[in-house]
């Protein structure tokens, strides 16, 4: 059940984003100028999952905005249930 612990600022912290405490929207401001929004793929065993950033041009650093956040919430919920079918699976 280790799965159940993996908490969402661990889940942040690995795909190295950066996602404001309040409500907003994008663009935002980084390095002194304003992000853009750029589209990127994630993969993850065979699902494959297109979606929206707001990324700096300077340093790369990626942001989401609340919507933004939300799509890439429902794609790591299914990555989770997608674990645990398949650990559920490889159990029995
Ligand atoms: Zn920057």
């Amino acid at each position: 059940m280790a799965k159940e612990n993996i908490q969402r600022q661990d889940i942040i912290k690995e795909v190295k984003f950066t996602i404001a405490e309040d409500a907003f929207e994008g663009p935002f401001r980084c390095c002194n100028q304003l992000t853009k929004k750029t589209r990127k793929q994630a993969h993850y065993k065979g699902l494959s999952f297109s979606y929206e950033v707001w990324r700096c041009s300077k340093c790369g650093e990626d942001y989401l905005d609340t919507q933004q956040a939300k799509k890439l919430e429902g794609f790591w919920t299914a990555q989770k249930a997608f674990d645990t079918f398949l650990v559920e699976i490889r159990e029995k």
